[in-house]
């Protein structure tokens, strides 16, 4: 028996990179999935994609995390497709670097305004149907910056940061009605953002982590997918570091 088999979920950002994978990885579960990204990202072209690889039943919805009238839809879209929403994965991220001393005010709200306020509107839109249908999984994808803390990355790591609040909280408040509420925190994960890098500055990544190796989506993925599905039902509020043990 596969182990999303009937589920319905929706991951946010999940046109490429991560989400990508965390979308193609439930499907291949047997979940029904919904792609939700920005519209320029082409998000019906990445859900008939993971329907032509897996066979599920897979769509995709633009929206603009930021914006609450969006969330809203999109939530109200999975529902129209599929008649409920079991798992939510907010994953949509966005990174503007720079020292604090350069960086503009712009640049610090429109990453927390995705990042964070982001996962709150769309936990907010999913909340609704899980407790009502007593059930649910929210997973939100945070960072090991959002744990260490980062030079040049004040924003992002706040926001992820942030993220882990949020998990905790919304954990407490939905466990009545278990509705379960966790975050992954990625290491360094080779995806667009990352793949850039020149072989020596890639040697010397792999170097700071104990398992030697730059993570692979599907690392990410892998994770997600166990608290997603239900070998983690005794398990919320939690922060699961998918890092080569870059931070302990
Ligand atoms: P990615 O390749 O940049 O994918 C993120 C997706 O989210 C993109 O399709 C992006 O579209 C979309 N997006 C951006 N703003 C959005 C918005 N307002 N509404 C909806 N979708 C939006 O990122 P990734 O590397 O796979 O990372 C995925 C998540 O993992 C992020 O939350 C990131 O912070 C986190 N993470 C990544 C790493 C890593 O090493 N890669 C490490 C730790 C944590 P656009 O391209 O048009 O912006």
């Amino acid at each position: 028996m596969r182990r999303l088999e009937g589920k319905t979920a929706l991951v946010t950002g999940s046109t490429r990179g991560i989400g990508f994978e965390i979308a193609a990885a439930f499907a291949a579960e047997g979940a029904s999935v919904v792609v939700a990204d920005l519209a320029q990202q082409n998000p019906a072209a990445a859900a008939a994609e993971i329907a032509a690889k897996t066979g599920a039943s897979a769509i995709g919805v633009a929206l603009d995390v930021s914006k609450e009238a969006d969330c809203e839809l999109a939530i109200a879209e999975t529902v129209k497709a599929f008649g409920k929403i079991d798992i939510l994965v907010n994953n949509a991220g966005i990174t503007k670097d720079s020292l604090v001393l350069r960086m503009k005010e712009a640049d610090f709200d429109a990453v927390i305004s995705v990042n964070l306020k982001g996962a709150f509107l769309m936990a907010k839109a999913a909340s609704k149907p899980m407790l009502k249908a007593r059930t649910g999984r929210i997973i939100n994808i945070s960072s090991v910056v959002g744990q260490s803390g980062q030079a040049g990355q004040s924003n992002y790591s706040a926001s992820k940061a942030g993220l882990i609040g949020l998990t905790k909280s919304l954990a407490r408040e939905f466990a009545p009605r278990q509705v379960l509420v966790n975050a992954v925190a990625p290491g360094f994960i080779r995806t667009r953002m990352t793949e850039g890098l020149k072989d020596e500055a890639r040697a010397k990544v792999s170097e700071m982590i104990p398992l030697g190796r730059i993570g692979e989506p599907e690392d990410v993925a892998k994770a997600v997918l166990f608290l997603a599905c239900g070998d983690s039902s005794y398990i919320t509020g939690q922060v699961l570091a998918v890092n080569g043990g870059l931070y302990m």
